[in-house]
């Protein structure tokens, strides 16, 4: 498969068209940004991690019947990915409290949330990406009931797959952000899965070993994605 024009450059990701009408090529870069883009910094070795890592988590999420637009590694930094018709919301699933939700409701960062905390974020940067319910999702017509009910059940499906094999390597998923598209009528998981868009930490520490290592300075991002990586024996 070849890439064809640059449709669009992301914070973090590349999306070309290719010669199949169906089909995009996602590169992942070593760009990283937080704060909405207000700190962005290249980090070496970031872009082939997170493609790794995300196809990975796609291959296991499609094997436990979750339909994702993951379809191929073609390179280091380069996966083939069905083109989606994108919804533009963020659904964030929290299993112990952390970051917004901490500076939201006033809430201790490291509680375990029973039952976990779904959100819905609107993706926007120029409004921060602020949070939003069902209503809003509908009123503005960005999904509708069905496919909203959808977003749910598969952000929680996610949830029991991803805790379990985070669990089995030794690891706390403490909450991540899902993004969904249209593909033939059905909803399907996009975007990505990787340590920029959640959340863990080791299970007996708590030493985090996500992107809040970036957004705190807290130093050895990529090699702390490499850890977690290792752990679950994804070949880098
Ligand atoms: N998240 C993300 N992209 C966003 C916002 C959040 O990937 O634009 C992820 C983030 O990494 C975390 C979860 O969603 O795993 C919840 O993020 P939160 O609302 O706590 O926001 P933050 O503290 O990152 O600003």
């Amino acid at each position: 498969m070849k890439k064809r024009t640059e449709l669009y450059a992301g914070k973090a990701k590349t999306v070309y068209t290719t010669d199949d009408p169906d089909r995009f090529i996602l590169e992942f870069r070593d760009d990283t940004s937080a704060f909405d883009g207000e700190k962005v910094e290249q980090l070496l070795g970031k872009g082939v991690i997170n493609n790794k890592f995300n196809a990975f988590i796609m291959t296991k999420l499609q094997a436990a019947g979750i339909p994702t637009h993951f379809e191929q590694l073609l390179s280091e930094r380069e996966s083939v990915v069905k083109r989606l018709d994108m919804i533009p919301v963020e659904c964030v699933i929290r299993n112990i409290s952390a970051g917004s939700l901490c500076r939201r409701l006033g809430v201790a960062e490291g509680e375990t949330l029973t039952p976990p905390v779904f959100e819905f974020f609107f993706k926007n940067d120029a409004l921060h990406d602020p949070m939003i319910n069902d209503s809003h999702i509908i009123t503005f017509g960005w999904a509708n009931e069905r496919e909203i009910s959808r977003m749910k059940e598969l952000t929680l499906k996610v949830n029991g797959v991803l805790k379990q094999l985070f669990g089995k390597a030794g690891l706390l998923l403490v909450d991540y952000k899902l993004e969904y598209g249209r593909f033939d009528g059905e909803i399907v998981l996009g975007d990505e899965f990787s340590p920029d868009g959640c959340r863990l930490w080791d299970a007996g520490s708590r030493e985090k070993l996500d992107k809040d290592r970036f957004r705190q300075g807290l130093g050895s991002v990529v090699e702390s994605y490499a850890v977690v990586a290792e752990r679950l024996g994804i070949a880098l």
